[in-house]
C-alpha cells in the first residue's frame, strides 16, 4: 500500500506534547492510521522515548544508558519531531508555545492537541531534602546515581577514617514503591560487586559491607501492589541484607546524613528520593479542570468542552471504567494503552475510523529485584524466583518498542562478566536537582530551563 502524496496544503495538524509511553503510542497509532493524511508533530525535549522501568538497571550498571531509549525519528515514520519543551498552551489561539534545546522559542499551531507530558518527582516538605536528595525519574538521574554510588565505594576504600568509610558505604532510599524497591534491590547487588572489585586500599582495608536502607511510611514494601508481590520483595530484600524500615521516614536531611522520624541519625552521603511522582506542572498551568494535578478527561480521553484537546498517561485523570469512581493509576501499562486509544480517537475526530472508550483491566505487575530474582503477578498469578525473573525480563523485551537485541545482549554480558566499575563523572550533582519540571534533561550552565 502506498502512502498518499505528501502535501501541506489542507492537511490538518496534530500536535502531540510528550513522547513517553502515552505520547509515543499516540504518535505511532496516528502514523499508522492516517498514513500522511494529516501532519503529525511530536514535541519532546529529547530525541528518544525512555523505557523508564529499565532505569534502575542503568543505575546499577547492568545496562548502558542508551539501551533504555528508543530513537523517535528512527521508529516513527511520518511523524515530525520538534525538539523542545512546551511552556504554554494557548487554547484560544490553538497554539503550543515551546522552548527548543538551544533556548530559542517557537510556536506550534494545532487542529488537534494530545497532551502526554507525564509526571515529575514528587516533593514533600522535609527540611534538607530538596538540597541533599536526588530523584529517580530520568536518564540523567540514573547516570548520576550510578557514578555517585561507584565514587562513594571508591572513596570509602581509600578513606583512613572508618566512620567516613561507613558513611560513604551507607545508602538510604526513601519510598518503597516499585521504583525505590528496585533501586535498593539492584543497588545492593551493585555495591556488593563494587566492594568485591576493590583492591585493598592504601590504609589496608576494604570498605565494609555496603549498607542499604529502604524506608517507607507505609506498613509494607510495594504498598500499592498485590500483597503477595510485597511479601516476595520483602523476603528477597532482607535476604540480600537491605534494611527494610516500614512505618518510617526521613525527618531531616543534611550534608552528613539523615535524621529518621524515630530520631535516629544515619550517617550517609546518599539519599535517593523515590516517594512517587506528581503530574507535570504544565498541566495545572493550562487553566482546565484537574484532579490532583491531572487533566480531567472523559472515557474517550477528550477534555470536556474542548473537542480538539485530548490527554493521556500520567498527566491525565482518566476514569477507570473497571473501578467506577476511580481514576486509572499512573503506570506504563495504562499510559501506553491510553496513547493508542487517544491516537485512534484523534484520527476518528478527523473522520478516519471509529471512536473508542478507554477500558483496561490490569494485567499484573513485574518488579525486577536484580540477579535472577523478581516478583511478578502476570494475570493475577503470583510468581517469585526464577519464573518471576524470566517473566519480568520477557515482559520488558516484549513491551519495549525497540532496542530489544541490545538490551538482551547487555543482560547476557552481565550474566557472564563482572560489572564494569568505572565512574565517568559526566553528570554532576547540581545538574540533577530533585526539584525539576524537566527530569529528562540535565541542567547546563546558562542553558534554557523552566525553573
Ligand atoms: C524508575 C521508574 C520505573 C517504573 N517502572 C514501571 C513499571 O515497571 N511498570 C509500570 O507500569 N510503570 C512503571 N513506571 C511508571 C511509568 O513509567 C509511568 O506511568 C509512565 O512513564 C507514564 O507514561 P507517560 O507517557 O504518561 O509519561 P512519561 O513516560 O513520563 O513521558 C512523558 C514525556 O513527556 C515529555 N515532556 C514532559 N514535559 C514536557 C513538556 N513541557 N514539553 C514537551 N515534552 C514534555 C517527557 O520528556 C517525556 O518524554 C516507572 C516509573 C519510573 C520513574
Amino acid at each position: 500500500m502506498h502512502d498518499p502524496p505528501e502535501s501541506n496544503v489542507s492537511r490538518e495538524r496534530i500536535v502531540i506534547v510528550g513522547a513517553g509511553f502515552a505520547g509515543y503510542q499516540a504518535a505511532r497509532t496516528l502514523s499508522r492510521q492516517l498514513r500522511g493524511r494529516a501532519e503529525i508533530v511530536l514535541l519532546n525535549p529529547t530525541d528518544y522515548f525512555l523505557y523508564l522501568p529499565l532505569l534502575p538497571q542503568v543505575a546499577a550498571g547492568i545496562l548502558e544508558p542508551r539501551r533504555a531509549t528508543v530513537s523517535l525519528p528512527g521508529t516513527l515514520p511520518r511523524v515530525r519531531l520538534v525538539l523542545g519543551e512546551a511552556d504554554h498552551v494557548d487554547l484560544k489561539a490553538a497554539k503550543v508555545h515551546y522552548t527548543g534545546p538551544e533556548g530559542v522559542g517557537g510556536e506550534l499551531p494545532y487542529d488537534r492537541l494530545v497532551l502526554a507530558v507525564g509526571s515529575v518527582n514528587k516533593l514533600l516538605p522535609v527540611p534538607g531534602v530538596a538540597e541533599y536528595a536526588h530523584g529517580f525519574r530520568g536518564l540523567p538521574e540514573a547516570l548520576y546515581l550510578r557514578d555517585h554510588v561507584t565514587r562513594q565505594i571508591e572513596l570509602a576504600a581509600t578513606s583512613a577514617d572508618p566512620a567516613e568509610s561507613a558513611a560513604r558505604s551507607t545508602f538510604v532510599v526513601v519510598g518503597a514503591g516499585y521504583t525505590g524497591t528496585e533501586v535498593a534491590a539492584q543497588g545492593k547487588l551493585f555495591t556488593d560487586a563494587l566492594v568485591r572489585n576493590q583492591r585493598r586500599g592504601p590504609y589496608g582495608h576494604r570498605p565494609g559491607k555496603p549498607r542499604w536502607m529502604l524506608l517507607d511510611i507505609a506498613p509494607r514494601v510495594l504498598p500499592e501492589l498485590d500483597r503477595r508481590l510485597s511479601t516476595t520483595a520483602d523476603r528477597v530484600l532482607r535476604a540480600r541484607g537491605v534494611e527494610v524500615r516500614t512505618g518510617t521516614s526521613v525527618k531531616e536531611a543534611g550534608p552528613a546524613g539523615v535524621t529518621l522520624d524515630t530520631g535516629e541519625f544515619v550517617e550517609t552521603r546518599t539519599l535517593v528520593w523515590c516517594v512517587g511522582v506528581r503530574p507535570d506542572p504544565l498541566v495545572s498551568e493550562i487553566g482546565l479542570p484537574v484532579e490532583r494535578g491531572r487533566l480531567c478527561v472523559d472515557a474517550q480521553l477528550n477534555v470536556p468542552g474542548h473537542p480538539e484537546v485530548f490527554a493521556c498517561g500520567d498527566a491525565a485523570a482518566v476514569p477507570d471504567l473497571t473501578r467506577p469512581g476511580e481514576y486509572t493509576p499512573m503506570t506504563a501499562q495504562h499510559a501506553s494503552r491510553q496513547g493508542t486509544v487517544a491516537g485512534r480517537n484523534v484520527a476518528a475526530s478527523l473522520g478516519h475510523g471509529e471512536r473508542r472508550t478507554y477500558r483496561h483491566n490490569d494485567l499484573g505487575f513485574v518488579v525486577d529485584l536484580g540477579g535472577v530474582k523478581a516478583a511478578a503477578n502476570p494475570f493475577g498469578v503470583p510468581l517469585s524466583g526464577l519464573a518471576a525473573g524470566a517473566v519480568t525480563r520477557g515482559y520488558h523485551l516484549a513491551a519495549m518498542p525497540g532496542n530489544r537485541v541490545r538490551v538482551a545482549a547487555d543482560w547476557l554480558l552481565d550474566a557472564v562478566l563482572p560489572r564494569q566499575a568505572v565512574q565517568l563523572g559526566l553528570v554532576r550533582s547540581w545538574t540533577v536537582p530533585l526539584e525539576s519540571s524537566s527530569p529528562e534533561l540535565a541542567r547546563v550552565p546558562g542553558g534554557p530551563g523552566k525553573e
